[in-house]
């Protein structure tokens, strides 16, 4: 049979979108110009995703604010005015929500919408997407809008439902204050979010446990507001600044330094370190000599520079050594910013537990068991962070040709074609999924959101109705991507990066999760494949 047009009528919708994050809400506005009829469905009562769920004391960017937002309107970006280089959650949420007035997105997506299946038939070349709640639809293209870090995981320990008193995990913060004063809490977790929320609380609580499993190497934020001036001075320079994103590594605004750390004299080196730490944001990671995250000797410079200040800032020098890594170079996992984080541990209500010394056996009724000691506790955090990457697509039932089942196909790993198709699932492409460039992750996003708008309407305007990549292509996407990640110190660390995650199952070994090369280096291969009319796709 000769399957219908692109835009065939006799399906619910031309395009489903999974995920009403950055992604899904630009993904929605490109569709919608293309005169399609789109269908976003999100599992939560409003949108922007990660800005929506991490509601947690304390959440904000790490990447500078104005180069976060979208950069697709010069009208939005002429009208937005951020508070702060790096915004807190509200704000970023109070964004999400202007933009999707802005462009009338809200009446296009429905919300309170868990997608808990998607099956392709081949038949009518469309994808049967099953909710939560039982509803059925079908579209012909599906696209996964799902988030890199969207599914919260908790620890494997037992007793954690015997707690009486409250516990939220971080990314499923409540709506409403949560009232600290006075409080004992724990925090379990020292990751980019642990951090945030212990800096943040430790002055109002009671007193504060954390209990740290790894420690990070983290590098002060250095936030600070935006006045006037300085707003203007922005907005003049916003053509500039997203031209310096487009060129940059990991599309943020900091620049790689061209020269090695050993090129320089140890004083010129100690100069160069002490001014990238008193500077705002990720510079110290992303602008730092550009072979710190491939040479060990190279690395252990400004993990001995960063330890040192560590131990400055901490009083207590028993304290300080088990915040000082040991186990990982500086930059090699995600890189938390911190405002006077290290100072927190200086506080008399504050007490650092060492989980790998004295392990947590159990939640109690009234608290944490470690190996060595009972705490009661009024209210338990947990910062344990997310089964990243794939870990949204795991909780879908998302079969491709035949019945097959993704979460089968990515057993070993995930399998792709430029991050964005998998061979078996046609008409299914994912943004921000497996193997992409993320770095500054909307920069990321515009671009690919546009290169999957460019193909369907490449589709359209050709009277196609079937999109698949080539099992070729996904073998040479993903043994590319497999390259990549060899010779970076980051690929002999166990983090979510490397697709490690103690918390849940089968997810002990290292994986290539994500795209390693340059943000510049995976658009020029993506355009070059539009550029040359989706040939390396089977297309039908
Ligand atoms: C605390 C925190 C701070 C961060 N800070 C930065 C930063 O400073 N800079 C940076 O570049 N990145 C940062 N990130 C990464 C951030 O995730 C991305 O910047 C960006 O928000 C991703 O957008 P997204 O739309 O792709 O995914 P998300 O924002 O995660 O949105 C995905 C949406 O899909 C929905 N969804 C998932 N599965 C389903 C389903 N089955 N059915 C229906 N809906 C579903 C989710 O509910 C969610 O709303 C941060 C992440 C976290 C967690």
């Amino acid at each position: 049979m000769t399957a219908s047009p692109a835009t065939s009528s006799s399906f619910d919708y031309d395009a489903i979108v999974i995920g009403a994050g950055l992604s899904g809400m630009y993904q929605l506005y490109r569709l919608r110009e293309l005169g399609m009829r789109v269908r976003v469905f999100e599992a939560g009562t409003n949108v922007g995703g990660t800005w929506y769920w991490n509601r947690y004391p304390g959440a904000r960017f790490d990447s500078e604010s104005y180069s976060y937002g979208y950069s697709f309107s010069r009208e939005l970006l002429e009208e937005w005015e951020w508070s702060e280089h790096f915004a807190g959650q509200p704000e970023t949420l109070r964004y999400c929500n202007y933009v999707v007035d802005k462009f009338d997105l809200r009446r296009d997506i429905q919300f309170s919408s868990r997608v808990i299946a998607a099956v392709y038939e081949e038949e009518t070349r469309s994808w049967n997407v099953t909710l939560e709640d039982g509803g059925h639809f079908r579209s012909r293209f599906l696209i996964t809008a799902i988030g890199p870090l969207s599914t919260p995981t908790l620890p494997r320990i037992e007793g954690r439902d015997a707690f009486e008193g409250k516990s939220f995990h971080t990314a499923r913060w409540p709506h409403e204050p949560v009232d600290f004063a006075g409080k004992r809490v724990a925090v379990i977790g020292t990751g980019a979010t642990g951090v945030q929320t212990i800096q943040t609380i430790a002055a109002e609580v009671g007193h504060l446990t954390v209990f740290q499993r790894t420690p990070n190497w983290c590098a002060p934020l250095h936030n600070g507001k935006i006045d006037a001036d300085t707003q203007s001075k922005i907005k003049a320079a916003y053509p500039e600044m997203f031209r310096r994103c487009q060129e940059t590594f990991a599309c943020f605004i900091h620049t790689p330094d061209p020269r090695r750390a050993f090129e320089v004299s140890d004083a010129e080196r100690e100069a160069f370190y002490e001014k990238l730490y008193s500077e705002r944001g990720f510079g110290i990671w992303q602008g730092n000599f550009r072979d710190i995250l491939i040479d060990r000797k190279a690395n252990a410079t400004i993990s001995e520079f960063v330890a040192r200040k560590i131990r400055q800032r901490v009083k207590d020098q028993n304290v300080a050594q088990k915040l000082i890594p040991k186990n990982h170079g500086f930059g090699t996992r995600r890189l938390p910013l911190e405002t006077f984080y290290y100072e927190v541990y200086n506080r008399d209500n504050v007490e650092l537990v060492d989980i790998t010394e004295t392990p947590i056996e159990r939640i109690t009724p009234e608290g944490i068991k470690t190996s060595t000691r009972e705490y009661e506790f009024d209210i338990i955090i947990y910062a344990t962070g997310f089964d990243a990457i794939t870990g949204s697509f795991d909780k879908i039932d998302l079969r491709g040709v035949d019945g097959a089942r993704l979460k089968d196909r990515w057993k070993s790993g995930p399998q792709t074609y430029l991050g964005v198709m998998v061979d078996g699932f046609p008409n299914m492409t994912m943004l921000m999924g497996p193997h992409t460039a993320l770095g500054n992750i909307p920069r990321s996003i515009e671009y690919s959101v546009d290169w999957v708008t460019g193909l369907i309407q490449f589709a359209r305007d050709s009277g196609l109705t079937r999109l698949e990549a080539t099992p070729a292509g996904v073998e040479s996407w993903t043994d590319h991507v497999k390259d990549l990640g060899v010779g970076l110190l980051s690929s002999e660390v166990n983090s979510w990066m490397t697709g490690i995650n103690s918390n849940v199952e089968g997810k002990q070994t290292r994986i290539v999760a994500r795209y390693s090369g340059s943000a510049p280096a995976y658009r020029e291969r993506c355009d070059a494949v539009a550029a040359n009319g989706y040939q390396e796709l089977a297309l039908g």
